[in-house]
């Protein structure tokens, strides 16, 4: 049985959720040596291949693939990137669009982040089916129909298609460079906050929640966990097993219609770190990279929300003293373009209204020890952490990636204004603690 009818048969159809959940992939390989399937799923859905890829995936797997797809007759062009880092922005959706062969009728894709992103896209546009051949378990976002790209200097995601098929040979992907390997589990890591807040919006929001998919990921997670070292160490077992878990965290987002079993605050803080990038110029990193490193700053805000006890008098006086027009300000100035869409949001959503806090503190306050449960159940000790960081290599924090303590502190006050999610800085908001914590953790 492959991974694929494995995971349907546990989780496809109506569940106790509400929702008919439905896996979004044809098929999932993953295994030593699994590259020589590719001409068979190329089979499945065309006779004519165009094969994507950058210098260094062509290297890794990509001219492997076209000589496979040569021998079956099955090839009917390529292209590949020469610059050294691609971005997914106009000028890359351009040059592959206008190299794109149309007598092809199917794409397979080999690489990871940019160039699965930038492959849905040609996909969405072109109406053909494509593959996905990853070279390095960097991040989740190979079972999922969207693509995070660049349009217009800032980055957004934009709604495209997800692939027929994922092939991922841990022969291939144990040879990715470390920092790759280390951001795809930081990616993994992140799961630990995203989980818990997940739940933790459920109590306080009556927010949808499926404890079978949330399951999905917590198992994934707990494998990676346990295969860390060996991951570092190029194991293919441990490559397979993170590769696993980052593909059943975009099967988990596409079976709950959200993002929540996969994504939280710690998210945000890397969405934040680049979309400054893009805005001002400031450093960031790969995308796991900075959310493994974000969690840590997440468990350290949650040990001190753990130590909070509401207080309706505190928290109202916080609320009162809010202003819109500054909050827009600071926001504006930190993140440039960037802001326009949250301020969108906000007027939407009206998180920041007085009138709607008194009821949503009540809940906080009647549910305070499921709350605290919650964080002690799903998020693990900055002990515990800092572990799982040693046994990846990454013993980074937020100022070895480049960004101050104050910037940082700012980062997070922002995260609760990137979605229309509830994560811990709202939580922290919402009780009129937001920035003693914020100063008590970013204080150095
Ligand atoms: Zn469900
Ligand atoms: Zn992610």
């Amino acid at each position: 049985m492959n991974l694929r009818e494995q995971i349907a048969k546990q989780y496809e159809g109506p569940c106790a959720c509400g929702k008919a959940h439905r896996v979004i992939l044809d098929d999932i390989r993953i295994g030593s040596g699994i590259l020589s399937s590719v001409p068979e799923l190329v089979s499945r859905y065309g006779s004519k291949a165009f094969v994507l890829s950058d210098k260094h995936t062509r290297q890794a797997a990509g001219q492997q693939v076209e000589a496979l797809l040569k021998e079956k007759g099955l090839f009917g062009g390529a292209y590949c990137f020469e610059a050294d880092r691609v971005e997914p922005d106009e000028t890359a959706a351009g040059q592959m669009l206008m190299h794109f062969d149309p007598a092809c009728d199917t794409i397979v894709a080999v690489g990871s982040g940019t160039i699965n992103d930038l492959s849905k896209l040609l996909s969405a546009t072109t109406g053909r089916p494509y593959l996905i051949v990853g070279t390095a378990p960097s991040m989740d976002g190979f079972a999922s129909a969207t693509s995070s790209v660049i349009r217009d200097g800032l980055k957004i995601s934009l709604d495209t298609i997800a692939p027929k098929a994922v092939v991922a040979d841990t022969a291939v992907m144990k040879n990715a460079p470390l920092r790759l390997l280390q951001s795809g589990i930081g990616d993994m890591f992140a799961k630990y906050i995203s989980l818990a807040e997940w739940r933790i919006s459920n109590v306080i929001n009556d927010e949808y929640y499926c404890p079978k998919v949330a399951g999905l990921v917590r198992d994934a997670l707990a494998r990676c966990a346990a295969n860390a070292k060996q991951l570092i160490a190029r194991d293919e077992e441990a490559v397979a097993a993170v590769t696993e878990g980052l593909i059943y965290a975009g099967l988990a987002m596409a079976m709950a219609g959200v993002s929540r079993p996969a994504s939280g605050m710690e998210h945000y803080f890397s969405h934040i770190w680049d979309m400054r990038g893009q805005e001002f110029g400031t450093p960031f990193d790969y995308h796991g990279i900075q959310c493994g490193i974000a969690t840590r700053d997440c468990i350290r805000i949650y040990n001190e929300i753990r130590k909070i006890k509401p207080d309706y008098t505190k928290a109202k006086a916080a609320v009162d003293a809010f202003s819109w027009d500054d909050w827009k300000e600071k926001l504006q100035a930190f993140l440039g373009k960037s802001a326009d869409a949250m301020i969108a949001l906000e007027a939407r959503e009206q998180k920041y209204n007085p009138a709607t806090h008194p009821a949503r503190f009540a809940r906080i306050a009647e549910r305070w020890d499921d709350i605290c449960a919650i964080i002690d159940e799903e998020i693990p000790s900055l002990e515990d952490y800092d572990k799982l960081l040693d046994a990846i290599e990454l013993n980074e924090t937020y100022k070895d990636l480049g960004h101050s303590t104050d910037e940082t502190r700012q980062t997070f006050y922002m995260t609760k204004d990137i979605r229309d999610k509830y994560i811990g800085s709202r939580l922290l908001w919402d009780l009129g603690c937001l920035e003693e914590v914020g100063e008590t953790i970013f204080n150095d």
